[in-house]
Protein backbone atom coordinates (compact mmCIF):
# COMPACT_ATOMS: atom_id res chain seq x y z
CA UNK A 1 0.00 0.00 0.00
CA UNK A 2 1.57 3.70 -1.09
CA UNK A 3 1.80 6.32 2.00
CA UNK A 4 1.03 3.46 4.43
CA UNK A 5 2.47 6.23 7.57
CA UNK A 6 0.53 9.04 6.11
CA UNK A 7 -2.28 7.17 6.00
CA UNK A 8 -1.90 6.12 9.26
CA UNK A 9 -1.38 10.02 10.76
CA UNK A 10 -4.65 11.13 8.60
CA UNK A 11 -6.28 8.51 10.86
CA UNK A 12 -4.64 9.42 13.71
CA UNK A 13 -5.05 13.32 13.67
CA UNK A 14 -8.83 12.48 12.88
CA UNK A 15 -9.04 10.61 16.59
CA UNK A 16 -7.07 12.94 18.11
CA UNK A 17 -9.66 15.76 16.55
CA UNK A 18 -12.23 13.94 18.10
CA UNK A 19 -10.89 13.49 21.43
CA UNK A 20 -9.91 17.42 21.34
CA UNK A 21 -13.91 17.72 21.30
CA UNK A 22 -12.95 19.51 17.89
CA UNK A 23 -15.69 17.34 16.43
CA UNK A 24 -18.10 14.75 17.09
CA UNK A 25 -18.71 11.21 15.40
CA UNK A 26 -18.16 10.92 11.89
CA UNK A 27 -18.40 14.72 10.70
CA UNK A 28 -15.66 16.69 9.60
CA UNK A 29 -12.92 15.24 7.32
CA UNK A 30 -9.04 15.42 6.83
CA UNK A 31 -6.84 15.58 4.15
CA UNK A 32 -2.86 15.62 3.12
CA UNK A 33 -0.36 16.09 0.08
CA UNK A 34 0.48 13.79 -2.08
CA UNK A 35 2.67 13.83 -4.87
CA UNK A 36 0.28 14.36 -7.66
CA UNK A 37 -2.99 14.68 -5.72
CA UNK A 38 -3.78 14.21 -1.79
CA UNK A 39 -4.81 11.73 0.23
CA UNK A 40 -8.28 12.13 2.18
CA UNK A 41 -10.72 10.49 4.62
CA UNK A 42 -13.86 8.47 3.55
CA UNK A 43 -17.28 9.60 3.09
CA UNK A 44 -19.54 8.65 6.22
CA UNK A 45 -17.21 6.20 8.25
CA UNK A 46 -16.12 6.50 11.84
CA UNK A 47 -12.81 7.17 12.68
CA UNK A 48 -12.27 4.51 15.20
CA UNK A 49 -13.38 1.85 12.99
CA UNK A 50 -10.79 3.21 9.60
CA UNK A 51 -8.22 1.81 8.48
CA UNK A 52 -4.68 2.75 6.09
CA UNK A 53 -6.74 1.10 3.46
CA UNK A 54 -10.00 2.74 3.91
CA UNK A 55 -8.28 6.03 3.14
CA UNK A 56 -8.51 7.30 -0.06
CA UNK A 57 -5.68 8.47 -2.43
CA UNK A 58 -7.35 11.70 -5.25
CA UNK A 59 -5.16 12.93 -7.83
CA UNK A 60 -5.29 16.27 -8.86
CA UNK A 61 -7.93 15.78 -11.45
CA UNK A 62 -10.06 14.09 -8.88
CA UNK A 63 -9.27 10.88 -10.39
CA UNK A 64 -9.65 8.45 -7.12
CA UNK A 65 -7.60 5.14 -6.01
CA UNK A 66 -9.24 3.39 -2.91
CA UNK A 67 -12.12 0.65 -2.02
CA UNK A 68 -13.98 3.66 -0.74
CA UNK A 69 -16.04 6.77 -1.66
CA UNK A 70 -13.98 10.05 -0.91
CA UNK A 71 -14.94 12.54 1.78
CA UNK A 72 -18.46 14.51 -0.07
CA UNK A 73 -15.84 17.32 0.55
CA UNK A 74 -13.03 16.32 -1.47
CA UNK A 75 -13.95 19.04 -3.60
CA UNK A 76 -13.27 21.68 -1.21
CA UNK A 77 -9.94 19.69 -0.53
CA UNK A 78 -9.15 19.19 -3.93
CA UNK A 79 -9.62 23.15 -4.81
CA UNK A 80 -7.62 24.21 -1.57
CA UNK A 81 -4.99 22.19 -2.99
CA UNK A 82 -4.97 23.73 -6.18
CA UNK A 83 -5.02 26.84 -5.50
CA UNK A 84 -2.76 27.33 -1.95
CA UNK A 85 0.77 25.87 -2.69
CA UNK A 86 1.57 26.35 1.05
CA UNK A 87 -1.38 24.04 1.96
CA UNK A 88 0.24 20.29 3.35
CA UNK A 89 -2.96 19.39 4.77
CA UNK A 90 -6.75 19.91 5.74
CA UNK A 91 -8.67 20.16 8.29
CA UNK A 92 -12.66 20.22 8.07
CA UNK A 93 -14.48 19.95 11.42
CA UNK A 94 -18.01 20.73 13.16
CA UNK A 95 -16.62 22.64 16.43
CA UNK A 96 -19.14 23.43 18.96
CA UNK A 97 -18.98 27.10 19.56
CA UNK A 98 -17.56 28.26 15.72
CA UNK A 99 -20.45 26.36 14.44
CA UNK A 100 -22.76 28.09 16.73
CA UNK A 101 -21.13 30.95 15.75
CA UNK A 102 -21.30 30.14 12.31
CA UNK A 103 -25.12 29.19 12.44
CA UNK A 104 -25.27 33.01 12.77
CA UNK A 105 -23.57 33.54 9.78
CA UNK A 106 -20.81 35.92 12.10
CA UNK A 107 -17.68 36.11 11.23
CA UNK A 108 -14.80 36.29 14.51
CA UNK A 109 -13.81 40.01 13.80
CA UNK A 110 -10.77 41.20 16.06
CA UNK A 111 -12.36 41.01 19.60
CA UNK A 112 -9.06 39.15 20.72
CA UNK A 113 -5.47 39.57 18.70
CA UNK A 114 -5.49 36.54 18.35
CA UNK A 115 -7.46 36.17 15.31
CA UNK A 116 -4.42 37.17 13.18
CA UNK A 117 -3.45 33.23 14.01
CA UNK A 118 -5.86 32.57 10.39
CA UNK A 119 -3.90 35.06 8.64
CA UNK A 120 -5.77 38.05 9.36
CA UNK A 121 -7.60 40.79 11.10
CA UNK A 122 -10.87 38.48 11.08
CA UNK A 123 -12.02 34.94 10.73
CA UNK A 124 -14.26 35.31 7.79
CA UNK A 125 -17.32 33.18 7.29
CA UNK A 126 -18.37 31.77 4.01
CA UNK A 127 -22.02 32.10 2.88
CA UNK A 128 -23.89 28.91 2.96
CA UNK A 129 -24.55 26.14 0.80
CA UNK A 130 -25.22 22.60 0.45
CA UNK A 131 -22.86 20.17 2.02
CA UNK A 132 -20.36 18.79 -0.06
CA UNK A 133 -21.09 20.82 -3.58
CA UNK A 134 -19.00 22.56 -5.83
CA UNK A 135 -20.55 26.23 -4.75
CA UNK A 136 -19.54 25.56 -1.24
CA UNK A 137 -16.22 25.05 -2.25
CA UNK A 138 -16.41 28.14 -4.33
CA UNK A 139 -17.61 29.99 -1.28
CA UNK A 140 -14.84 28.53 1.29
CA UNK A 141 -12.11 29.88 -1.53
CA UNK A 142 -13.01 32.84 -1.22
CA UNK A 143 -13.27 32.95 2.71
CA UNK A 144 -9.98 31.71 3.03
CA UNK A 145 -8.21 34.35 0.60
CA UNK A 146 -5.39 35.49 2.78
CA UNK A 147 -6.46 33.05 5.59
CA UNK A 148 -6.11 29.96 6.60
CA UNK A 149 -9.01 29.39 8.22
CA UNK A 150 -12.68 30.30 7.97
CA UNK A 151 -15.94 29.11 8.81
CA UNK A 152 -18.47 28.04 7.16
CA UNK A 153 -22.35 29.21 7.75
CA UNK A 154 -24.63 26.69 9.46
CA UNK A 155 -22.14 24.09 8.87
CA UNK A 156 -18.64 24.40 10.80
CA UNK A 157 -14.65 25.22 10.09
CA UNK A 158 -12.11 24.90 7.98
CA UNK A 159 -8.02 24.76 8.76
CA UNK A 160 -5.32 24.75 6.70
CA UNK A 161 -1.14 23.79 7.55
CA UNK A 162 1.62 22.88 5.97
CA UNK A 163 1.04 19.40 7.36
CA UNK A 164 -1.67 17.84 9.89
CA UNK A 165 -0.05 18.67 13.01
CA UNK A 166 -0.73 22.59 11.96
CA UNK A 167 -3.98 23.00 10.26
CA UNK A 168 -4.93 20.70 13.70
CA UNK A 169 -3.73 23.27 15.66
CA UNK A 170 -5.55 25.96 13.96
CA UNK A 171 -8.62 24.56 14.31
CA UNK A 172 -8.17 23.97 17.68
CA UNK A 173 -7.21 27.80 17.83
CA UNK A 174 -10.14 28.83 15.71
CA UNK A 175 -12.29 26.92 18.27
CA UNK A 176 -10.62 28.57 21.56
CA UNK A 177 -11.66 32.02 20.13
CA UNK A 178 -15.02 30.87 19.33
CA UNK A 179 -15.60 30.02 22.44
CA UNK A 180 -14.47 33.13 23.92
CA UNK A 181 -15.87 35.43 21.57
CA UNK A 182 -19.40 33.64 22.20
CA UNK A 183 -18.37 34.15 26.04
CA UNK A 184 -17.85 37.68 25.64
CA UNK A 185 -20.97 37.81 23.25
CA UNK A 186 -23.02 36.94 26.80
CA UNK A 187 -21.88 39.86 28.44
CA UNK A 188 -21.98 42.93 26.23
CA UNK A 189 -20.34 44.41 23.67
CA UNK A 190 -16.89 43.31 22.43
CA UNK A 191 -14.13 45.77 21.67
CA UNK A 192 -12.96 45.26 18.54
CA UNK A 193 -9.23 46.28 18.02
CA UNK A 194 -8.43 48.94 14.94
CA UNK A 195 -7.17 47.60 12.15
CA UNK A 196 -3.84 49.55 12.54
CA UNK A 197 -3.20 47.64 15.85
CA UNK A 198 -3.90 44.32 13.96
CA UNK A 199 -1.84 45.04 11.28
CA UNK A 200 0.87 45.41 13.73
CA UNK A 201 -0.01 42.31 15.38
CA UNK A 202 -0.04 40.37 12.10
CA UNK A 203 3.26 41.79 11.06
CA UNK A 204 4.44 40.12 14.68
CA UNK A 205 3.26 37.14 14.06
CA UNK A 206 5.63 36.83 11.12
CA UNK A 207 8.12 35.95 13.26
CA UNK A 208 6.03 34.53 15.99
CA UNK A 209 7.92 30.85 17.14
CA UNK A 210 10.56 31.05 15.22
CA UNK A 211 14.13 30.81 16.48
CA UNK A 212 16.54 33.30 16.40
CA UNK A 213 18.24 31.96 13.51
CA UNK A 214 15.63 31.77 11.22
CA UNK A 215 14.30 34.78 12.27
CA UNK A 216 17.35 36.56 11.24
CA UNK A 217 17.33 34.27 7.61
CA UNK A 218 13.91 35.86 7.13
CA UNK A 219 14.98 39.31 7.81
CA UNK A 220 12.91 39.85 10.80
CA UNK A 221 14.03 41.31 13.93
CA UNK A 222 14.91 38.54 16.35
CA UNK A 223 14.93 39.67 20.52
CA UNK A 224 17.46 38.00 22.42
CA UNK A 225 15.95 37.85 25.89
CA UNK A 226 18.54 38.28 28.91
CA UNK A 227 17.39 38.61 32.47
CA UNK A 228 17.98 42.01 34.05
CA UNK A 229 21.29 42.00 35.89
CA UNK A 230 19.57 42.76 39.11
CA UNK A 231 17.26 40.61 39.04
CA UNK A 232 20.45 37.81 38.91
CA UNK A 233 22.45 39.10 41.77
CA UNK A 234 18.98 39.07 43.91
CA UNK A 235 17.91 35.01 43.30
CA UNK A 236 21.01 33.55 41.33
CA UNK A 237 18.86 31.30 39.74
CA UNK A 238 18.23 32.69 36.37
CA UNK A 239 19.89 31.59 33.09
CA UNK A 240 20.42 28.36 34.82
CA UNK A 241 22.36 29.15 37.63
CA UNK A 242 21.55 26.91 40.98
CA UNK A 243 20.03 29.45 43.48
CA UNK A 244 22.78 30.77 45.83
CA UNK A 245 22.77 29.29 49.19
CA UNK A 246 20.91 31.27 51.67
CA UNK A 247 23.22 33.06 53.95
CA UNK A 248 22.88 30.91 57.80
CA UNK A 249 20.96 33.50 59.98
CA UNK A 250 22.38 34.86 63.34
CA UNK A 251 20.08 33.69 66.04
CA UNK A 252 18.21 36.48 67.24
CA UNK A 253 18.79 37.75 71.43
CA UNK A 254 15.66 37.49 73.31
CA UNK A 255 13.96 40.72 73.97
CA UNK A 256 14.34 41.57 77.58
CA UNK A 257 11.52 42.51 78.87
P1 LIG B 1 -17.99 13.08 4.89
O1 LIG B 1 -18.18 11.95 5.87
O2 LIG B 1 -18.53 12.75 3.53
O3 LIG B 1 -16.55 13.52 4.89
O4 LIG B 1 -18.89 14.29 5.37
C1 LIG B 1 -18.74 14.88 6.61
C2 LIG B 1 -18.96 16.35 6.55
O5 LIG B 1 -18.60 17.01 7.49
C3 LIG B 1 -19.63 16.97 5.38
O6 LIG B 1 -19.52 18.34 5.41
ZN1 LIG C 1 -19.02 19.16 7.31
Amino acid sequence: MKHRELRASLIETALRMNALGLNQGRAGNLSVRVAGGFLITPSGMAYDAMRPSDIVEMKADGAVTGRRAPSSEWRIHLDIYAARDEAGAVVHAHPMFATTLACTGRPIPAFHYMVAVAGGRDIRCAPYATFGTRKLSVNALRALADRKACLLANHGIIALGTGLAEALDLACEVETLAAQYWRVLQIGKPRILPAKEMARVLKKFEGYGLPSVRLREAGLPSVRLRPAAHSLRATGREAGRASAPAKPRKPRKPRKT
